[in-house]
């Protein structure tokens, strides 16, 4: 979902869309033009179905961008920051980086997408009904469509299982009822999970059994949905602890490290006794420079080995993550590579080093956090 292409900032808010916008409005555009449009009111040119259908899938669109402007616009009152809407192939998602502190805001912020919906829907027909005689009679069938098709859509997201907005709903039902927000979530995700096995089956059964090809898009809904469901399942309880967690206490303290003033030479053979790929590089008084990997210090030529110091070669920030023991882990989770070298993150502590938080710090920290344990800081 990262190739979007900008679409303003309707009240401050960035809104981008994904390319596969674009399929879904041909989509409709020709469901409008070539079947809908014709059946409904016969004898008109094609390019009259054409421009109704066009405009009655831009139109679509911009319920949709609606939508979520309900979701974000409410969560932006209630004081939570909203990061962006993007628009794509099943609709819409508004970006929130933090999770509503309460389930009362959790569930305004739910309920307002599918209300907005619900009120875009009514609009459109009441427009239908209330428009004079004059107007012609395919702009009113377009109108009394996006009247039903944005009824559907508010319908639709209401049911209970996340993400869709009636699982949040859910969630911030029996989070409210229990006190208890893992619970909640776990209760949402289910149903979720449940939900889109329900809901791919059906759009298979249409599409084998009635040859219907919008069972596809019910098909991809649901496994959508249920795929979501299930990684949100995997990954709550370990978001939960990963946003507490500091870097001093999961660090391995006291790592040993590699003398940046020593020699490529003088330090492989201290290296070759080691149990470890990638260093800490520190000056002589203990002040971090950088990571050196094995697979640097192999790179240097033979006979540069006695003449280039480590702290020459070594990787350093803002190649390297650097933190301090009060550093939220999510602050340099993204930054920590694979590759020997980018691996580690420097603690610093009064400018000396502290620790460095490993991958294998990372993963022991999230295997404890799915077996319902917290990590501690390891005894010395
Ligand atoms: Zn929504």
């Amino acid at each position: 979902m990262h190739a979007t292409f900008p679409l303003g900032r309707p009240a401050g808010i960035r809104v981008g869309a994904h390319w596969s916008v674009l399929l879904i409005m041909a989509l409709l555009a020709e469901l409008l033009a070539q079947s809908l449009l014709p059946e409904s009111v016969p004898g008109l040119s094609p390019v009259t179905y054409w421009v109704a259908g066009a405009a009655g899938s831009v139109v679509f669109l911009a319920s949709l961008l609606v939508h979520e402007l309900g979701h974000a616009l409410v969560a932006r009152h209630r004081g939570l920051a909203v990061d962006r809407i993007t628009l794509w192939l099943l609709g819409g998602s508004t970006e929130m980086p933090d999770e509503p502190p309460s389930p009362g805001t959790a569930f305004a912020v739910a309920v307002a997408g599918p209300l907005a919906s619900l009120l875009t829907g009514a609009g459109f027909l009441g427009l239908a009904v209330v428009l004079p005689v004059a107007v012609p009679p395919v702009v009113e069938v377009t109108l009394v469509w996006l009247g039903w098709t944005n009824l559907v859509l508010a319908v639709f997201n209401l049911l209970p299982g996340a993400p869709l907005d009636g699982g949040r709903v859910l969630q911030a039902v029996v989070w409210k009822f229990t006190g208890d927000k893992r619970r909640a979530q776990t209760v949402a995700a289910r149903s979720g999970s449940v939900l889109g096995l329900v809901l791919a089956s059906a759009g298979l059964v249409e599409v084998l059994w009635f040859g219907s090809i919008a069972g596809l898009w019910l098909f991809g809904i649901g496994w959508f949905l249920g795929f979501t469901a299930r990684a949100e399942l995997a990954a709550g309880p370990a978001r939960e602890v990963l946003g507490r967690i500091r870097l001093g206490e999961i660090m391995t303290p006291d790592p040993v490290t590699a003398p940046g003033w020593f020699t490529v030479q003088g330090f492989v053979e201290q290296a070759a006794s080691g149990r470890y790929r990638s260093y800490p590089v520190v000056t002589f008084d203990g002040h971090p420079v950088g990571v050196v990997s094995l697979a640097a210090l192999a790179r240097v030529p033979d006979a540069a080995r006695t003449s280039t110091r480590v702290e020459d070669i070594c990787t350093r920030p803002p190649s390297v993550a650097i933190g301090s023991p009060g550093t939220p882990l999510p602050a340099v989770l993204g930054r920590i590579g694979n590759r020997p070298g980018q691996d580690l993150v420097l603690v610093v502590e009064n400018g000396v080093l502290a620790g460095v938080v490993s991958p294998g710090d990372v993963a022991r920290t999230l295997e404890l956090a799915a077996l319902g344990a917290e990590a501690h800081r390891p005894a010395r």
